[in-house]
């Protein structure tokens, strides 16, 4: 039942002349699970609605950010508020005040923060921190790990432990990229051979302390503090990039649900409430670093736009009310092991990863655990198996290595619904 989507299709087609692949983000092109994007017109709730009107439950949540789901009243209502008293001033208003203190009240190891524009310019902005504060030049990140496309972060790992990085892609000098060593995911062995190799020229470690961007694969049992403590004996600083996470997997973050704290943490997405919003903060000496208390230099034209402070602090009021996660785990829990059970009794392997309302079903046989066991997934029966939920009206994100977000809005019919339709698409798919 493949639905007429002939709006979409023009629309893409003219998009294709006037934009590089006819999008503004590359994964929006289907190109992961062929066919032809589709067009976006509404969303209300737990459901969008596209430009030839078919709706669908939607579990893009636009990458993240809309935990309330789509069009939240209270976050359209103070929009409307915000946009007639002004759109952007160059000057400091309360509402930036606000997000602040709703951002350190949910993260004990911020006392200080720093808004952006976007999860990228919160790590290129993070690093600059870390690399300033310690006066060292050296990073590392993990396989697998996405911190937005800042050219030190879009380092390819290479084979085997500490591989001095190469560009992973063209446009990165490869001097920055020998600037980025890598390690594996989930592997604390490997950390500590890094940094006994580099310990004294690193200034900082990044990584997703639940991963979500090889599709969600959540921290082993102790990965975490062996990451804290390492960085900690060696004197580099320890930046969670929280953008997908905080306010995600619980109020305030990874941070809190695993009980490690971070020297740096950035954020991004649900401070945004789905406008542009990043931002990273740590303790104050530490923070203080930054222009113009201190000497590194970051700055922006929009940064603390009221816009996006508005959506930020209507949605991080919400997220912070009783019950909020409780009612979210119930809905998200109910998914992942329904999915599990429709892929069991279809005989299909599959191998739900989920933390709080980030989940992935990869379509394999082993733990996923880390990057390659990510890269182990059979991605063209991925691709059959969203191609089936879109038929069906059910938007999951366009690549396996991505997470499915549930939101505020989702019901426990919606989900029953949703397993109820991967039962029918996964028999097909067998
Ligand atoms: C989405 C994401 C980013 C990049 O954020 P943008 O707003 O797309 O620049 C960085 N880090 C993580 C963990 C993310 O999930």
């Amino acid at each position: 039942m493949p639905k007429d989507r002939r709006r979409s299709r023009e629309l893409f087609d003219q998009a294709r002349g006037l934009m590089p692949g006819g999008v503004n983000s590359p994964v929006r092109a289907f190109a992961a699970v062929g066919g032809q994007p589709v067009f976006m017109a509404r969303g209300q709730g737990a459901r969008v609605t596209d430009v030839d009107g078919h709706e669908y439950v939607d579990y893009l949540g636009s990458w993240g950010p809309l935990i309330l789901g789509h069009a939240h009243p209270a976050v359209v209502a103070a929009l409307e508020r915000v946009a007639r008293e002004g759109t952007s001033f160059g000057a400091p208003t309360s509402r930036e005040v606000e997000l602040a203190r709703l951002v350190t009240q949910a993260f004990p190891s911020i006392q200080k923060v720093r808004m952006v524009n976007s999860g990228t310019e919160a790590t290129l902005s993070a690093l600059r921190l870390a690399r300033g504060a310690t006066g060292r030049d050296l990073i590392v990140k993990l396989e697998g790990c996405y911190h937005g496309h800042v050219d030190s972060l879009l380092v390819k790992a290479g084979s085997g432990l500490a591989t001095l990085g190469i560009p992973g892609s063209p446009g990165v000098p490869a001097a920055v990229a020998a600037q980025t060593l890598t390690a594996p995911y989930n592997d604390a062995g490997a950390l500590e051979e890094v940094f006994a190799r580099h310990g004294s020229s690193i200034a900082c470690l990044i990584l997703e302390p639940v991963a979500g961007n090889m599709g969600v694969v959540p921290p082993a049992a102790g990965y975490l503090r062996a990451a804290r403590e390492i960085t900690q004996r060696h004197g580099a600083l320890l930046i969670f990039d929280e953008v997908m996470t905080g306010f995600r997997v619980a109020r305030g973050g990874a941070q809190q649900l695993y009980g490690v704290q971070a020297d740096i943490t950035t954020l991004g997405k649900v401070i945004g409430g789905g406008l542009p919003v990043g931002a990273y903060g740590g303790p104050a000496d530490l923070m203080d670093h930054i222009a113009p208390s201190g000497d590194i230099y970051q700055a922006g034209t929009l940064s603390g736009n009221p816009l996006a402070m508005a959506a930020g602090i209507e949605t991080l009021g919400h997220v912070s009310r009783p019950g909020f996660f409780e009612q979210l785990e119930e809905t998200s829990a109910r998914l992942a092991s329904g999915l599990s059970a429709a892929a069991r009794d279809a005989g299909i392997p599959v191998v739900v990863n989920r933390v709080g309302s980030m989940l992935t079903a990869f379509f394999t046989t082993a733990p996923v655990t880390n990057f390659p066991s990510a890269l182990a997934s059979d991605t063209k029966r991925y691709a059959r198996f969203f191609t089936g939920m879109l038929d069906r009206g059910f938007n999951l994100a366009p690549s396996q290595y991505e997470a499915m977000f549930v939101s505020a809005a989702h019901t426990m019919a919606d989900v029953d619904a949703t397993v109820t339709a991967a039962r029918d698409v996964l028999r097909e798919i067998g």
